[in-house]
């Protein structure tokens, strides 16, 4: 039997985390649900999950629908597009089976790349690569999510650019229902003909929309600050996020224009954080000045989730005024509780 090779590869970058992941978790247990029901997927149909923020790993290898269980999906820090093609094309060389004269490979792959970014690396070897050595080898369907997905960079990969931009949960599942049905839909044409285009679904155009000129796709200034930090009790990371809110300032001889940050909420995350961060990155700061609304560690539940270490610049959790030592460098600072002049605070990205 020919398999029916289909990656997943999922932008697990700091903007997805809360309720996009857990959505896109909910996701991938209802594709793999829908997909048993089907005979022919059961049959032809091999699943991989690639996940990447700063760097990229392959959650689950190839594997048949029937012995398929969704992994957890970790979050990252940053968008590397590149690095994830790169360990794309390598999971393609080393388990897709080639054709050769005296044997019938696997069919043509699939590949669903999810992003809702612009990626933060440099795809250019990457993209070099793919167009030369794999476009017309594979089928990659590209889908940007939200207003901010990178969708002229996607175009340059495939003619396939979706635009998805999900309003509600019963979007989403209307996408992933609309996934299940492109899948299901490519293993009945690979089982009936030897059809080698990629089969789409009928696209509800209410929540996707297939991206034909890019040229009006602008470029979105995020809106939000995702700052990471670590909490000083149990080592583990969180993730704090800010929303934008403009603001201006008219005087009698003069007007200013500045932006303060609104918390939107915290989120705990487990450790694999750090092993898809890219930390050769730079980080940008903010002053924390233009934050309101200050947040508690939610592994420890310490009232301070913001505290930046005096020798590293990074976030850690403290209780209160006192020592307290860095969960990522050791320093040993004293901090006191003040509301005056502001600090520049480590910023994560993607
Ligand atoms: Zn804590
Ligand atoms: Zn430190």
């Amino acid at each position: 039997m020919r398999r029916l090779p289909i990656f997943f590869v999922l932008d697990v970058s700091e903007s997805m985390a809360g309720d996009n992941l857990r959505q896109l978790q909910q996701g991938l247990e209802r594709l793999v649900r829908s997909l048993r029901t089907d005979p022919h997927a059961l049959e032809t149909v091999y699943l991989s999950i690639i996940a990447f923020a700063g760097k990229a790993k392959t959650l689950t290898p190839l594997i048949e629908v029937a012995s398929f269980y969704p992994p957890r999906l970790p979050i990252g820090s940053g968008t590397a597009l590149g690095v994830a093609l790169e360990h794309l094309m390598n999971e393609i060389d080393k388990n897709v089976v080639k054709t050769t004269p005296d044997r019938k490979g696997d069919w043509k792959p699939v590949v669903y790349l999810m992003t809702d970014g612009k990626p933060t690396d440099d795809i250019k070897n990457a993209l070099y690569r793919w167009q030369k050595y794999y476009q017309r080898q594979v089928s990659l369907v590209a889908i940007g999510v939200g207003e901010y997905a990178a969708l002229d960079t996607l175009r340059q990969l495939t003619d396939q650019v979706l635009h998805f931009n999900a309003q509600s949960e019963e979007d989403f599942r209307k996408f992933i229902d609309w996934v299940s049905q492109s899948v299901v839909a490519q293993s009945r044409s690979v089982s009936a003909t030897t059809n080698t285009g990629v089969n789409l679904a009928k696209l509800d155009d209410s929540i996707m929309a297939k991206m034909g000129d890019l040229t009006a796709a602008a470029n979105v200034d995020e809106d939000f600050v995702i700052l990471s930090g670590r909490c000083q009790h149990t080592r583990l990371p969180y993730l704090i996020k800010y929303e934008r809110m403009p603001m201006s300032y008219k005087g009698g001889e003069f007007s200013l224009r500045f932006d303060r940050y609104h918390l939107v909420g915290v989120m705990a995350l487990e450790n694999d954080y750090y092993e898809f961060s890219d930390d050769s990155m730079a980080t940008p700061s903010i002053n924390t000045d233009a934050l309101v609304g200050s947040a508690g560690c939610p592994h420890c539940g310490s009232h301070y989730a913001l505290a930046a270490c005096g020798n590293c610049n990074q976030l850690l959790c403290v209780r209160g005024e006192g020592a307290a030592i860095c969960p990522h460098c050791q320093y040993e600072n004293n901090f006191m509780l003040s509301d005056g002049e502001g600090f520049d605070i480590t910023r994560a990205r993607g």
